[in-house]
């Protein structure tokens, strides 16, 4: 299956808090692995009544929810899971009040999981350079993201994006867009020899020197295409963004905005891959070492 599971299918998949354990352990420790006390290659079984499998050796046990978000939640593994297909089924991200209401748990409740959820999102995107020899043309850009603060006051983020076309993309939260905020970013994230499209802003006009094919749209005169000159892909990334905060989290502090991007860098960097997204957001949780 190439696609996401509907609410459907994935409410079949997962019908009791029994099969999330099972699926849970599956994932994170596959079908057999090394015994950490025995050392043999061992399938662990389920014990009856407990949040845990035993080894069929030794008798061994494994927890599977140590080490990750539910271990000490009082929240169940279902909701949780549920709360977790939300945000990989969504493409503009879910806001606190949304899992609230689908879920039926407290606020605080709801606004802490999707936190959490966000933090491992980004935690598995990671940031592998973008670009380079035989990939796609990387598309640079800066944003402003906010706007009036509870105050009403102005408030804006600057945000840079490095985007390569079909493939990843990269942001970080930037002071400024001054060229010595953001040439730094660019020479870490993207190698040297790519071919790179920004707009005509001044703080990309020497990309060339720095061993970069520059091509640059000319926004200021109001020209957007030229060639495969263009800069679509990552204007695609910010609409998403803007469009998520406006209707569902109607105000993003400074100090989340950066969790925030890491989860939509997560659901943008596996738009051709969805089934992978809910599995590779529970391998993200730290696998205790065997004592
Ligand atoms: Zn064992």
């Amino acid at each position: 299956m190439s696609k996401q599971p509907t609410v459907l299918e994935f409410m079949e998949r997962f019908p009791t808090d029994d099969a999330c354990l099972e699926h849970l352990m599956r994932v994170r420790y596959g079908d057999r692995h090394t015994c950490g006390k025995c050392g043999r290659d061992a399938h662990y079984y389920r014990v009856t009544g407990r949040q845990c499998y035993e080894c069929e050796y030794c008798g061994y046990q494994v927890f599977p929810q140590v080490g990750t978000a539910f271990e000490k939640s009082s929240t169940s593994l279902r909701k949780w899971f549920y709360a977790m297909y939300l945000f990989c089924s969504s493409r503009h991200g879910v806001s606190g009040k949304e899992l609230q209401r689908q879920l039926g748990v407290t606020y605080k409740t709801a606004w802490r999981m999707a936190k959490l959820i966000r933090e491992y999102m980004g935690q598995v995107d990671g940031d592998s350079p973008v670009g380079g020899a035989g990939k796609g043309a990387v598309e640079i850009d800066e944003t402003f993201i906010g706007g009036k603060d509870k105050r009403g006051y102005e408030n804006k983020i600057v945000v840079m994006g490095m985007a390569e076309r079909g493939g990843e993309v990269i942001t970080r939260v930037v002071p400024n867009r001054y060229m010595k905020t953001v040439l730094p970013h660019i020479r870490q994230n993207v190698p040297e020899g790519s071919r790179v499209m920004t707009d005509d802003w001044s703080s990309y006009r020497s990309l060339s020197s720095w061993g970069y094919k520059h091509q640059v749209v000319n926004h200021s005169a109001k020209e957007y295409v030229r060639g495969d000159a263009h800069t679509n892909e990552i204007e695609g990334f910010w609409s998403i963004i803007k469009r998520s905060i406006r209707s569902t989290h109607v105000w993003v502090s400074p100090k989340y905005l950066e969790t925030y991007l890491g989860s939509f860098e997560f659901v943008w960097n596996l738009r051709k891959q969805p089934q992978l997204m809910f599995d590779l957001l529970l391998l993200a949780f730290p696998r205790p070492v065997a004592r």
